[in-house]
């Protein structure tokens, strides 16, 4: 029997919840509704129709609000562009919340709040136009708590986490003849893979013998290890670039597709980077939800945050967690999987942690809003090892509004350079991430522009790696265009002489193919071709390298190097293999590889 998704149908029972309650309300205050006498000064609204829009994360939210005299009746969207996955828990449950609570003043979803406050936004207008008071209908109401009783399962194994780690190693599990039950504690599902460029490496002959590429395993390791400094496991990198090809096919086996040419991703080094079909990190997720909504097996439970390890005999047997009606226990026949994500978003960690960079209080960061190391703190509650907390990667990329990645106008390495306030380059564009962004913070207000040509975008409508069109960008203000470099420059306030001797001397290196003044040697086209365009950019948080110690079974070590029975861990909650840096593109290669590995290590309860 087909399922409906997981996480669908328990925000659907959640949202039924609250629809009778709110119609329980209704009948318990029966004076406002009948006493047709003062039917003049009891009216809360002029019933009808109305429409209004606001401004969400990619334009504007329109939406339909049906009131009667007295009560907001229906609140429904009737069009907007917000990124799929990302948004839908808002879509979905800020209508009915306004509606079963009757107020403005509903919760707006962690992960989602731009385009939750953006249909707030619209439905008080709307409600303005149905000579609503704004202000009484702001007022936050108290509603009851439908249950506080604890719910408690038992399954063979327990994921904490739902991101691209936590799916896989589900799956894994699944495919290894486990049961398992995945809490998360956001509303949905995806963690950082959704928002990701997507860009996963991988040596793949097939593919990069068509490009004219050489690479090998050995060279990627190479790159690997001594890009984060030497300081990563050898071991685990070993596992991880050997690893990364098969989970490529593992992948493709259940039906994702990747496109067929690679590309160098920002701080990867090396044309190894795969890009899915689809947007963003769609696929991925896409590719473990359908399987778990496809096989019977796997639980999500969304709306549920972990909060302890249960421990018996020195074994993790099951965890406790917050639901949204109360506490949750699942009970772990075979282990627990931790795959919590890092902690980019947690501002004190990162300040606890961080010997790297100047205070990163005011960095932004590109992180959703789960990845606050809560898996960190769990696997110290039973003595795990914890390494490389201090090493934190920042990326020269961020949007200089939100800090997110989206927006940025980089297809790729070779065929971009970065530029300063005055116009000038400063740096090897196709280096590490931290050596680019420790020189951006050198730049005036460590600001700077990405500048390219039509070969990175032969349409308006092309789109980058984060399913947004030039021509979108340019009409947001996000991006600038220019005919010449002139226009360009003049555009976006940089001196147009320094811009044009600054393009004319990267076009130099590339028609002689060789290093150039900063030490690049990657590239590709000149950029020579009408229109040009420029996308500002500054330092954000990106990924937490370290975190809890496993060995290559995924299996967590005790702070005396054993192995903690019953527990595993994978992805950006680990620590070790990345060292001081990690390359771009080797993270969704990490969460595939560990996750795959934690999954089938878990159901064998090894
Ligand atoms: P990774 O890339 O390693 O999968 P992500 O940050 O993308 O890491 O995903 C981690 C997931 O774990 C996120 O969906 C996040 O909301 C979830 N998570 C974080 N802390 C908890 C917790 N205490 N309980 C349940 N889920 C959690």
């Amino acid at each position: 029997m087909k399922k409906v998704k997981i996480s669908k149908k328990i925000i659907c029972a959640i949202l039924s919840i609250m629809l009778v309650l709110s119609m329980i309300g209704c009948q318990s205050t029966p004076t406002d509704t009948t006493d047709s006498a003062n039917t003049a000064e009891t009216n809360m609204f002029k019933a009808g129709n109305y429409t209004a829009t606001a401004t969400g994360h990619n334009g504007d939210i329109k939406v339909e609000v049906i009131v009667d005299d007295t009560s907001i009746t229906k609140v429904e969207i009737l069009e907007h562009n917000e990124s799929p996955s990302i948004s839908d828990p808002a879509i979905e449950r800020i209508p009915q919340s306004i509606v079963a609570d009757q107020t403005l003043a509903v919760d707006t979803i962690s992960g989602a709040t731009v385009t939750s406050e953006a249909i707030i936004a619209a439905v008080t207008e709307a409600l303005k136009q149905a000579d609503g008071d704004i202000d009484a209908l702001s007022v936050k109401k108290a509603r009851e708590k439908t249950t506080s009783e604890t719910a408690e399962y038992t399954t063979d194994v327990v994921v904490i986490g739902g991101g691209g780690a936590g799916l896989a190693a589900a799956v894994s599990a699944h495919q290894n003849g486990a049961e398992v039950i995945v809490a998360e504690k956001m509303p949905q599902v995806g963690g950082n893979t959704l928002i990701s460029g997507s860009a996963y490496n991988a040596v793949d002959p097939g593919r990069q013998e068509k490009q004219g590429i050489e690479d090998s395993i050995d060279k990627h390791f190479k790159q690997t290890y001594e890009g984060g400094d030497k300081e990563g496991n050898t071991d685990l990198i070993r596992a991880l670039v050997e690893g990364a090809y098969p989970a490529i096919e593992w992948l493709e086996s259940m039906g994702m597709e990747f496109k067929d040419e690679v590309f160098t991703v920002l701080g990867g080094l090396w044309p190894r980077a795969h890009k899915p079909v689809e947007p963003l990190g769609t696929g991925y997720i896409n590719t473990y939800e359908n399987y778990i909504n496809e096989n019977d097996g796997i639980e999500v439970l969304v709306d549920t945050e972990v909060t302890e390890l249960i421990v018996n005999n020195d074994k993790v047997v099951g965890i406790k967690a917050q639901g949204l009606n109360g506490e949750v226990i699942i009970n772990a026949n075979n282990g627990v999987v931790i795959a919590a994500g890092g902690f980019g978003s947690n501002v004190e960690m990162r300040d606890e942690y961080n010997q790297t960079w100047p205070a990163l209080t005011n960095i932004k960061t590109t992180n959703h809003t789960g990845a606050t190391g809560d898996g960190i703190i769990l696997a110290e509650q039973v003595n795990a090892s914890l390494v490389g907390l201090e090493d934190i990667q920042l990326l020269p990329m961020g949007d200089p509004e939100t800090g997110s990645l989206s927006g940025n106008i980089e297809q790729g390495v070779e065929n971009r350079i970065f530029v300063n306030k005055d116009g000038n380059r400063f740096v090897d564009e196709g280096e590490r991430r931290d050596v680019m962004t420790k020189a951006l913070m050198e730049q005036e207000d460590a600001f700077m522009w990405i500048v390219l040509d039509k070969h990175s975008y032969p349409t308006g409508d092309t789109k980058n790696n984060f399913n947004e069109s030039i021509d979108e960008l340019i009409e947001q203000g996000r991006a600038y265009k220019g005919d010449t470099l002139e226009e360009l420059a003049e555009k976006i306030g940089v001196n147009p002489e320094n811009l044009v001797k600054a393009v004319e001397k990267f076009n130099e290196a590339v028609e002689n193919n060789e290093s150039d003044e900063f030490g690049r040697t990657l590239f590709d086209q000149k950029i020579d071709t009408a229109p040009f365009y420029a996308g500002g950019r500054v330092p954000t948080v990106h990924h937490t390298m370290g975190g809890i110690e496993i060995n290559t079974d995924a299996q967590v070590l005790d702070k005396d190097g054993n192995i903690i029975p019953g527990l595993y861990a994978a992805g950006e909650v680990t620590g070790g293999i990345h060292g001081a840096n990690r390359l771009g593109g080797n993270a969704l290669a990490d969460i595939a590889v560990f996750g795959r590995i934690a999954g089938e290590s878990a159901a064998a309860g090894k």
